[in-house]
């Protein structure tokens, strides 16, 4: 049974913050009754904590490795506090063996299974200069980009270099846990503890900094650290799921002063490298990905590569349960809810109105027994996406397009699949044709 917690471990891994998971998960025990999984949790307010936040992700593993069955019983049990306790301090050793650091760093994110591409090059140069030289390139250096792009990855990657350069002291917090913790601090009367904590540090890494936004006193208290820090030359690294220019309830002051050193951001990755983060994801976890079942992934999926983990994890979880291999058809089954977004909503005249749109010619052209190639071409692409994006059958979109054989249609969706793969501006194109015609889900 501990394989199985360890896959419900695993798929808890994608599907969470992992600060939440290393507060909550990681410290918990667990036992098998049959159908009942036991949690136990060192102590009520960590029990609450854990509920509160992991509780739906949980049940949501739980189904997903084990099955609905299953019920969960959660319990205390104060004794395990002293043993988490221990286990935190012989962490904390180690840790200031290679270089100190204040806050969770998830080791597993490296610079080394960062997957580049024209999305992201800029932002990871940027973070690289700074793991190798802090205070020396850029000052502060602010990452921004939407959710599950990988900014907690890349600063988390530069924590680890630094870490072990073994010469930096290093704070690491998310602007949640800073206001939180600043709070405390009034409320108990220890500011000034407060303040030196971050005062004497080498690097202050703050990740999701939008979370201070119109919190006066913690935008306040942040002020005086980045000078202090500043002055002195220590780096700081902010990320935020906006730009400065975006946080609109951000004070001036805090704002020019992001604007300092280096914004960079960092955008949804294109087809080709998500298709690489799938098969790096893969090859880590030891699963056998065909480049087939890659691309149905890679090119549904397409906004967050944190949905893109899941989906690898959910499918690999059902493929171990069942005995069987990763398929096409086991993916489309599995992962049915987060593919069908496309299938539901899209219908076969959307398609070829947008594709005449965007090619300027005429939407009777779509039926049309015209060959030449300024309208052949077009008529083809929006083929192929009645392919990728509907429901329809080879015969069924052959109709569509002015009773064609489903042979013509299948010709045209090679030829298309093929051009996507071998130009990148084409396949940029057609990206950008899917997002037009399905806004939510490309
Ligand atoms: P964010 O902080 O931007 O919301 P994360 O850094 O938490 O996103 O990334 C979400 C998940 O996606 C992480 O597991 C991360 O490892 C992975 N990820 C995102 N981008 C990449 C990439 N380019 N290469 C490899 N993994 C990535
Ligand atoms: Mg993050």
């Amino acid at each position: 049974m501990e394989k199985h917690w360890l896959q419900v471990m695993n798929h808890l891994k994608t599907s969470l913050d992992h600060t939440k998971y290393d507060a909550w998960i990681e410290p918990v025990r667990v036992s098998f009754e049959g159908r009942e999984l036991h949690i136990t949790a060192p102590g009520r307010f960590f029990l609450d904590g854990l509920k509160r936040d992991c509780g739906t992700a949980l049940r949501t593993a739980v189904d997903v490795v084990l099955g609905q069955s299953i019920t969960i019983h959660y319990a205390v049990d104060d004794s395990i506090q002293a043993h988490a306790a221990a286990e935190a301090k012989r962490v904390k050793t180690v840790v200031t063996n290679t270089g100190k650091v204040d806050g969770n760093i998830d080791s597993r994110f490296t610079f080394a299974n960062f997957v580049v591409g024209s999305s992201n090059e800029f932002v990871f140069a940027a973070c690289q200069a700074v793991a190798e030289k802090p205070s020396q390139n850029y000052n502060p250096l602010y990452v921004h980009g939407g959710v599950g792009l990988g900014k907690t990855h890349l600063i988390h990657a530069i924590a680890n270099t630094l870490i072990k350069a073994n010469q930096y002291a290093i704070a690491y917090r998310t602007g949640e846990r800073f206001t939180n913790e600043l709070i405390e601090a009034i409320r108990t009367r220890t500011t000034q503890d407060f303040r030196e904590r971050y005062r004497k540090v080498d690097v202050l890494i703050i990740d999701d900094v939008q979370f201070i936004e119109g919190k006066t006193s913690t935008q306040e208290e942040f002020f005086h650290t980045f000078n202090a820090l500043h002055e002195v030359q220590k780096q700081i690294i902010l990320v935020s799921d906006r730009s400065p220019h975006n946080m609109a309830h951000l004070e001036e002051r805090l704002r020019s002063r992001f604007n300092w050193g280096l914004v960079a951001d960092i955008q949804p990755p294109n087809l080709e490298t998500r298709l690489a983060i799938l098969h790096n994801k893969a090859e880590l976890a030891g699963i056998t990905l065909e480049s087939d079942v890659a691309y149905l992934l890679g090119s549904r999926i397409s906004n967050n590569v944190r949905e893109l983990e899941g989906a690898l994890t959910r499918l690999n979880a059902y493929a171990h349960l069942t005995h069987k291999e990763i398929s096409i058809d086991m993916a489309k089954h599995v992962l049915r809810e987060q593919l069908r977004v496309v299938e539901r909503i899209v219908d076969v005249d959307d398609i070829q109105k947008k594709v005449a749109d965007y090619y300027a010619i005429q939407l009777k052209e779509m039926k049309s027994p015209r060959r030449s190639r300024n309208v052949a071409f077009p008529r083809q692409v929006a083929m192929f996406l009645c392919k990728e994006l509907t429901r329809k059958s080879l015969p069924g979109i052959g109709e569509a397009f002015g009773g064609r054989d489903h042979t013509t249609i299948l010709y045209a969706c090679r030829k298309i699949d093929n051009m996507r793969k071998s130009d990148a501006e084409f396949n940029d194109e057609i990206e950008r044709l899917m997002k037009a015609i399905q806004p939510d889900s490309i």
